[in-house]
């Protein structure tokens, strides 16, 4: 028996028959768990005007009402997200407390949504003339869709939707294919808190889908996650048909290690950050820029740690999961071959890994490679998973140099007990979100999420005040209530 994973709309589950399905698989066990529908352009249409209909009820929702169904769904949120985190490791394999901590981060811009009284509040000024008063307001956009990838398919979701629902706007959700029950999961949740039918909609699909999405004439607003190809294409077409698109995408992210830093601290950030989540974080640790003469006593410690880490079933006592898809897993394991094949040094190769799980999962241990160049794919490409190259570099310009020059600006660290290092870094480094002996950056609910270059197209970062505005436009009032005896006519601007 297999579990059959449709769309949400208007607050009910989908129940027409579709044409196309995707297979979803626990990555752990290798088996098919089960089908989700794969949306025609007829559904994708269906969903986004049930969401149209529902914005001008919910956008003339009182503040208080709208951020008290806000409340609520965090305080079943945060009862419940035990079992959300069950099915984020049934379908993504990654081990349950990292699961868990996805929620949590995802609740953490629940909370922040719950404020969205006063993050809406406007300016006033009191007679700017005579008897004139300005005043600013910010008003929702419309229906606006997010489209996410299958790494995060609680805590990417949930960087978007809070706010944007807040905020007065109706939601279509597009998550991943590979991962999609969490959404149906939350889409239930709301329902449980209150939210009108047809404020946050599912809508499970592929590229059909993102695409009737990108060109429908009632979506207003996108905000897209995933590869760098695909969210260069979301945005230069969500563009083009006049959307506002926020389109995040992949990264590279390199953690320079400087010559007096903790070695110890830093050879557990090097592992956290590496292999958490089997690499498939757009946060994780691909690069280790080691300026010498760090690198050997750096490595001794990884390669140490790396020897205790267990690779099995997320349910179980692992410290790190599967892959998601078997598709990937041969991906990664392609890219150790060709490291080996580029002339780097396999430290530690993962695709020997005894794993605590079934044969079938779809495992790769963690890999460590010395001796990479620049010029190697291991080093250029985005891999994704639980790779982690060292470079060795003879000084700090050195390291900069590489961070800097690599297309994807995502995030980075730097490990020292130098604060004069430290802050240069956070100067001259060109990347959007950086961590000072802090090797995953990700900035807190209230403040803004978001690359430089590469991984980010658009000028909006998500959620925090940046959020705020990209799912709102604002409105500036000025307003004249005079005593009718100081009227007469002015063709020019006022002067005083
Ligand atoms: P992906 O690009 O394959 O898919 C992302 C979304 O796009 C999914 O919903 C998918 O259905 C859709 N999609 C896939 N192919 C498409 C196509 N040809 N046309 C239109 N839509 C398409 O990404 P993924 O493999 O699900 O996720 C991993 C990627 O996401 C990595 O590159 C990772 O770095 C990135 N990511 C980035 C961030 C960030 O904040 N920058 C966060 C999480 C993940």
């Amino acid at each position: 028996m297999t579990n059959h994973i449709t769309h949400w709309i208007n607050g009910s589950s989908w129940t027409g028959k579709a044409d196309r399905k995707s297979d979803v698989f626990n990555p752990a066990t290798g088996l098919k768990t089960g089908e989700v529908d794969l949306a025609d352009i007829a559904t994708i249409d269906e969903a986004v005007e049930s969401a149209a209909k529902a914005f001008p009820m919910w956008r003339d929702t009182s503040l208080t009402k709208r951020s008290q169904i806000v409340f609520k769904f965090r305080e079943l949120l945060n009862n419940k997200k035990e079992e959300l985190a069950a099915i984020i490791t049934s379908e993504h394999g990654k081990v349950l407390s990292d699961a868990l901590g996805e929620v949590t981060r995802g609740q953490e811009v629940v909370e922040f949504a719950c404020g969205i009284p006063h993050l809406l509040k406007g300016g006033f000024s009191e007679g700017v003339s005579n008897g004139v008063d300005v005043y600013s307001i910010r008003q929702p956009v419309g229906v606006v869709a997010g489209i996410t990838p299958f790494n995060f398919p609680a805590m990417v979701p949930m960087w978007f939707f809070p706010v944007a629902i807040a905020a007065g706007n109706t939601f279509i959700l597009k998550p991943s294919e590979k991962d999609p029950s969490a959404a149906i999961w939350l889409a239930k949740l709301w329902k449980e808190a209150g939210l009108p039918d047809g404020v946050f909609t599912v809508l499970n699909g592929d590229k059909v889908a993102v695409d009737r999405i990108l060109e429908h004439p009632k979506v207003k607003a996108i905000s897209f996650v995933g590869s760098t190809p695909i969210a260069k294409y979301v945005y230069e077409t969500g563009t083009k048909n006049g959307k506002r698109v926020q389109a995040l995408g992949g990264a590279k992210n390199h953690m320079v290690v400087l010559p007096d830093a903790d070695l110890e601290l830093t050879a557990d950030a090097a592992i956290n950050a590496g292999f958490g989540s089997a690499g498939e974080r757009c946060m994780a640790i691909s690069v280790v820029v080691a300026v010498e003469p760090v690198a050997d006593e750096l490595i001794k410690r990884i390669v140490d740690r790396m020897g205790k880490l267990v690779t099995g079933d997320g349910t179980k006592n692992s410290d790190m999961g599967p892959l998601v898809t078997k598709q990937h897993r041969d991906k990664v394991a392609s890219y150790v071959e060709a490291g080996i094949k580029a002339g780097a040094t396999a430290v530690v190769d993962g695709r020997n890994v005894q794993a605590d799980g079934a044969k079938e999962g779809f495992w790769l241990g963690p890999t460590l490679f010395d001796n990479v160049k620049i010029n190697m794919t291991i080093y250029t490409d985005e891999i994704f998973g639980p790779v982690l190259s060292v470079v060795r570099v003879k000084t700090y310009e050195e390291a900069l140099k590489i961070v800097n020059d690599h297309p994807y600006g995502n995030g980075t660290a730097i490990f020292t007990n130098d604060g004069g290092a430290a802050r240069r870094f956070q100067n001259e480094i060109e990347v959007g979100m950086v961590g000072i002996n802090v090797p995953i950056p990700v900035p807190v609910a209230y403040y803004s999420f978001g690359g430089w270059k590469n991984s980010l197209f658009g000028d909006s970062h998500a959620h925090g005040t940046e959020g705020v505005h990209f799912y709102t436009r604002g409105k500036v009032i000025t307003s004249r209530w005079l005593d009718p005896s100081h009227g007469g006519i002015n063709l020019g601007f006022p002067q005083n």
